[in-house]
This record gives structure tokens, C-alpha cells and sequence, in this order.
């Protein structure tokens, strides 16, 4: 019984924050399904231990288990760890911003899809950018090789650089170059040879092109079911050559994807496209919550949670609208509100949770409450007193300037703030009328 009891008590304590002992077991199972989807198992640890130091005293969300709110932080680590994220513009795709001929270095194991991706970016910059571009073979190693770049070209619609038998790389690399400075094309595409492990001739053959040619960019491209293997490639290439993004091939077969988190962890290097099949139009953007999603693979538990913590701001916004009510709206308050708008993007975000607001969505988006006032509104009633936020009415000159003082602002400022505020009171009285109506009508709905 007693064991019973503490249980209880347990949970009556743990309504509040998140603690060690939820955040360790969903920890367990989330370090299992990165493993499984090929995580590298240092970037796993780092992940898990970010996540644990995130986690613990989060605040809870109601209607969600512990460690499905675990599962949810881990989500966003991931899509950080991605170069994703709130507030990160990712930018995918490859960087042509340097003078022309810009060239661009593939560089990979054998099989990995160096040529097949040259070909695909190739018909991209072409179509979609509309650059002439040029392509040109440094595997002199396979005897068809060249051949296969050369239909490649054709099939993308793009010129390849004319075979010449007995040429080294380096030499095909400079012929490149010099073809295209001379017949101004954009972009020179130089796929090299792999070899089908990482040796140290490969190594130095393709840092040699890469020192005479300065490419704008050099893509690693990794197979993604090569899993755990793909730490491995993605370091030595980035040591001895230097990579500037990552294209992650076979993503249309059955790999999780855990490769794209331990590439981009152990390089730094962005992710910048993805090969989702043999045709030339398989290739794809890179999107960090995509790929995080299939690394977790608790999808639904990423978006329950995510209307759970919707959730809490309509229990919010509902005891905002009873206070409203009983004319207890004050600007503590209304800084609640501020923050509650951020969050949400727009005020009619959250006073369409209300009942019966809808009418008044029109009224509200012309309130002309822009961001940047929103931030110093928020400063100013930061540097007020709590007594101040509590009764406005007290606020004569000498107070005004000591918060306008506070919070970098002018008295104009302030008088603004509280103009606004007793707008915004006025119309709250006028909606919470309405909001009854609503009630009586169809409840809470
Ligand atoms: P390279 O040795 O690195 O130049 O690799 P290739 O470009 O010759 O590609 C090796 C094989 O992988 C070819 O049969 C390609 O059609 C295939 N391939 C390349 N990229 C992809 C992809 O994104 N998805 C699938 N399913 N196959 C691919
Ligand atoms: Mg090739």
C-alpha cells in the first residue's frame, strides 16, 4: 500500500516540472531508436545529454505522458542538430555566390553517386537557375566513367567536357576550367573518382584538384545506407579535403536517415541535398525536420504533443478571458498577453481561441500591433512595479519617466503602452460580452 501511496505522491509532485528519473526513462528509449537509425553512438550521447539538460524542470505539459513530452524536446534537438529550427533560416540547396566560372567539386566513395548527382545538379542550375553549365569526368580509373557523365549531360540538357584519352586528372581539371573561362559558363561541375574505401592515393588525388581548381563549393556524397560507415567517410574526407555540404543519396530506400545527424555533427558541414532515386529529377532539398522526423520515427507522438502545448495556451487564454470578465484585466496581464503573442505569431492566434471572437478577427487584425512594438511594450512593463501593473491609475509623470528610463524608451513611449492598454481593456470588455453570448449559445466550443 504504502508503495502505492508514494506513486501517488509522485505524480502529485512531478505536476510541475520535468524530472530526472522521466527524463532518464524516455532517454533509454530514445538513445535505442537513434541507434537503430544509424546514429554514430558519440553523436547519439551528445544528443541525449543535450536533451537530459533541456528536459529536466521543463515545465509540464497537462494531457501528455512524461516521455512523450521527452520525445517532443528530442524532435527539436534533432532538427537543431540539422541546422534547423525555430528562428534558423536554413537555406538549402547549393551556393553559387562567387565570380564565374564557379566551380563545384564532387567528391565521395565509388557507388556512392557522384556522377549520378553531378547529372542531377547539372539539369537544376539549368532549368531552375538557368546557367550554362559544364560537366566534366576526373575518373580516369573506370574506363566507362567519362562515357556515363558524358550521357548524363546529354540527358540534362548540358555540355560535358570533350574526352581526351592519356590525361591525368588534374589535367582534365585545368582543361575544365580553362573551357570554361573561355566559353563563360556559370558553372563547372568536376566529378572525381572514388574508390570503394577511403585510401590515401584517393586522398591526395583529390586534394590536388581541389588546391588547382578552388572550387566554390565540394559536396560530399554519401550513400545513406551506408549507415554507420558514413562517420567514417565524412571525417576522412573532411580532414584531407575539406568538405563545404553534404548530398545524402538513396534516401528513397529504406535508411532512417540517422547518417545525415552524425555527418553534419562530425563535419560541421550542412546537409545541402538529397537523392531520392536513379532519374536526373530525384533530387530534393534539404529540410532538417523532414529527416528528423525519420530518424525519430514518432511522428505522432511529436505532433500530440504539439497540440497538447496548444492546448495549455487555450486553458491560458480561457482564464485571461473569465478574468476579463470580472474586469480584473490589468497589465500584468496584457505583458502575459504580449508574450502569449509572440509565441503565436498574431493576436488573432490566440483570441481565436476564445468563444465567440470570430466576429471580432477583423477589428483585431487592424489593431495595428506590430512586433517591434510588441518587444518594447513587454521592456517597458518589465520595468514597472508590480503595484504599477496592478493599478495603472498610479503612473503620473515621475513614475512614466523612471520606467521609460528603465526600459530604454521615451515617456511618449509609455503613454503609447497604456493608450493601447486601455484600448485593448475596452475592447476585451466589449468581446467578453460577446464571449457570453457565445457560452449561452453553444458552451465553450
Ligand atoms: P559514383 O560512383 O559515386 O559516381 O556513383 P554513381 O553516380 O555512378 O551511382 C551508382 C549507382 O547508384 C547508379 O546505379 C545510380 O543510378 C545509383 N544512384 C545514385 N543516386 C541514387 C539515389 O539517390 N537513389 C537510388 N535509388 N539510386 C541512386
Ligand atoms: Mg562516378
Amino acid at each position: 500500500l504504502s508503495g502505492k501511496l508514494n506513486g501517488v505522491f509522485d505524480r502529485l509532485r512531478r505536476r510541475g516540472a520535468l524530472t530526472e528519473a522521466d527524463v532518464a526513462e524516455a532517454s533509454r528509449e530514445v538513445r535505442l531508436a537513434l541507434l537503430e537509425a544509424d546514429v554514430a553512438l558519440p553523436v547519439v550521447k551528445d544528443i541525449v545529454a543535450k536533451v537530459r539538460e533541456r528536459a529536466v524542470g521543463a515545465e509540464v505539459i497537462k494531457s501528455v505522458s512524461p516521455a512523450q513530452q521527452v520525445i517532443k524536446i528530442v524532435n527539436d534537438c534533432l532538427v537543431e542538430a540539422l541546422g534547423g529550427g525555430e528562428g534558423v533560416e536554413h537555406v538549402p540547396g547549393i551556393s553559387l555566390a562567387a565570380a564565374a566560372p564557379v566551380a563545384i567539386l564532387m567528391i565521395g566513395l565509388q557507388g556512392s553517386g557522384k556522377t549520378t548527382t553531378s547529372g542531377k545538379i547539372a539539369l537544376r542550375l539549368r532549368t531552375r537557375d538557368k546557367k550554362k553549365v559544364l560537366l566534366a569526368s576526373l575518373d580516369v580509373h573506370r574506363p566507362a566513367a567519362q562515357l556515363q557523365l558524358e550521357t548524363l549531360a546529354r540527358q540534362a540538357g548540358v555540355t560535358s567536357l570533350p574526352i581526351v584519352a592519356g590525361q591525368s586528372p588534374l589535367q582534365i581539371a585545368a582543361r575544365a576550367m580553362e573551357v570554361a573561362r573561355g566559353e563563360l559558363y556559370d558553372v563547372v561541375i568536376l566529378d572525381t573518382a572514388g574508390r570503394l574505401s577511403i585510401d590515401e592515393a584517393l586522398m591526395d588525388e583529390v586534394a590536388a584538384v581541389k588546391a588547382a581548381t578552388r572550387p566554390h563549393e565540394s559536396l560530399l556524397v554519401v550513400d545513406a545506407m551506408t549507415g554507420q560507415d558514413a562517420v567514417q567517410t565524412a571525417r576522412a574526407f573532411n580532414e584531407r579535403v575539406g568538405v563545404t555540404g553534404i548530398v545524402m543519396t538513396r534516401v528513397d530506400g529504406d535508411a532512417r536517415g540517422g547518417a545525415a545527424l552524425s555527418m553534419r555533427a562530425v563535419t560541421g558541414a550542412p546537409i545541402k541535398l538529397l537523392g531520392a532515386g536513379e532519374k536526373l529529377e530525384a533530387l530534393e532539398d534539404f529540410h532538417p525536420d523532414r529527416i528528423a522526423g525519420r530518424i525519430l520515427g514518432m511522428g505522432d507522438i511529436v505532433s500530440l504533443v504539439e497540440k497538447a502545448a496548444e492546448t495549455i495556451d487555450r486553458a491560458e487564454a480561457e482564464k485571461m478571458a473569465a478574468k476579463m470578465q470580472k474586469g480584473q484585466f490589468d497589465l500584468e496581464d496584457y505583458a502575459g498577453q504580449l508574450k502569449q503573442i509572440g509565441k503565436m505569431g498574431s493576436l488573432s492566434g490566440i483570441l481565436g481561441m476564445l468563444p465567440g471572437i470570430g466576429k471580432m478577427k477583423a477589428q483585431i487584425e487592424n489593431a495595428n500591433l506590430d512586433n517591434t512594438l510588441l518587444k518594447r511594450q513587454a521592456a517597458i512593463i518589465g520595468s514597472m512595479t508590480p503595484k504599477e501593473r496592478r493599478n495603472p491609475d498610479i503612473l503620473k509623470a515621475s513614475r512614466k519617466k523612471r520606467i521609460a528610463a528603465g526600459a530604454g524608451a521615451t515617456v511618449q513611449d509609455v503613454n503609447r503602452l497604456l493608450k493601447q492598454f486601455d484600448d485593448m481593456s475596452a475592447m476585451m470588455k466589449r468581446m467578453s460580452k460577446l464571449g457570453q453570448k457565445g457560452m449561452m449559445r453553444g458552451g465553450l466550443g
